[in-house]
């Protein structure tokens, strides 16, 4: 098992799959992008099949989340996804999407054997939409939201980032919005991970005063039906459900004492926490010919030097060099 010396488990694996996007989500990256990972460095679709096999079949690890950058863009992730659901014990499988193309994908991608689509959509106004991710793509999300209803990927989970005079007003509108289309919402609070260092404690919109924007609509009551064990969202019945929404308190409201996750980014690294300043490089080991139990052993030694939380409260923490889109969301 990935145990850390804290005693945390880790069962949920995030992979990847590219560091490239086609958008430009303010929170996330500048509008001229970045400098992208190299092809060469990239893992194949080979080398990631390979590396969550030996996460699901001797590493504990039940849950994989395909995320990016934005993994729509890797034309092999049907296949990806497919190999993934094939093996034993049969993980559960999901996917993190901006939506672009997903009108397309969501049957394919239900075919193959994906359970779960997160969608981001930060706004259901198209100006807003091009001004914060700078691309006119507004109706493809929408419209990859409803394909992945319609393919049974049910129910759709939607992220949004409210940001202060940007976004912040819409926290009502886009609960409605998702209400009635039988989505589930979440909110997470923006974190410093984007790429210009640009987030500011002082700015970022927290945890509380979402709950205030939509208690002044709705009335709220925890969710108590399941328990919330590690997951990042605290949820709550809207109007005394069924319809649901999660808060996720990333920086205000930190759950990492609870924390199941561990991390491979495109170019093949182990990171054991999103903060992390540390990377364990199983890409290389593995094209120097490392055998499967060589790479579980750098894996497990990796998750054992998982630091108790991410410490963004604390005086010197830094912000890691790797942008989110880089290290996968
Ligand atoms: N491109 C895909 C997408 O946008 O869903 C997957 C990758 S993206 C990095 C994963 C999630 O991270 C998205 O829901 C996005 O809104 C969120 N995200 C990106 N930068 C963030 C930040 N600085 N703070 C909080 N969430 C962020
Ligand atoms: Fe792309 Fe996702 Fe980052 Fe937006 S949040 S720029 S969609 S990787």
């Amino acid at each position: 098992m990935l145990r850390d010396s804290f005693g945390r488990v880790a069962t949920d694996l995030r992979v990847s799959l590219t560091d490239k996007c086609n958008l430009r989500c303010s929170y996330c990256m500048p509008p001229e992008g970045l400098d992208w990972l190299p092809n060469s460095q990239l893992l194949t679709a080979d080398e990631i099949v390979r590396l969550v096999t030996i996460g699901v079949e001797r590493l504990g690890i039940r849950e994989v989340r395909y995320t990016g950058g934005e993994p729509l863009l890797r034309r092999e992730l049907p296949d990806i996804v497919a190999r993934t659901t094939a093996l034993t014990p049969r993980p559960q499988v999901s996917l993190t999407t901006n939506g672009i193309g997903l009108a397309r994908l969501a049957a394919p991608l239900a075919a193959a054997g994906l359970g779960r689509v997160n969608v981001s959509l930060d706004t259901l106004d198209r100006d807003t939409f091009k001004k914060l991710a700078h691309r006119d793509r507004f109706t493809d999300v929408i419209a990859g939201m409803a394909a992945a209803h319609d393919a049974g990927l049910r129910p759709v989970k939607v992220n949004a980032v409210l940001m202060r005079d940007v976004n912040q007003h819409e926290a009502v509108p886009l609960l409605r919005y998702c209400l009635q289309q039988g989505y589930e919402l979440r909110f997470i609070e923006q974190m410093p991970l984007d790429a210009q260092h640009g987030w500011s404690r002082d700015t970022m919109v927290t945890a509380d005063e979402i709950l205030d924007l939509l208690s002044a609509a709705f009335t709220l009551t925890p969710d108590e039906s399941e328990d919330r064990g590690s997951a990042p969202a605290e949820r709550f019945l809207v109007d005394g459900g069924p319809g649901r929404v999660g808060v996720i308190g990333s920086v205000t409201r930190p759950f990492c004492g609870a924390c199941d996750r561990v991390r491979l980014t495109a170019d093949g690294q182990i990171r054991n926490c999103l903060f992390a300043t540390e990377e364990s490089d199983l890409k290389s080991a593995m094209r120097a010919g490392a055998t499967d139990d060589d790479l579980a052993q750098r894996w497990l030694a990796a998750v054992a030097r998982k630091r108790p939380g991410h410490g963004i409260d604390d005086p010197s923490f830094l912000q890691p060099a790797r942008p989110m889109s880089a290290i996968g969301g």
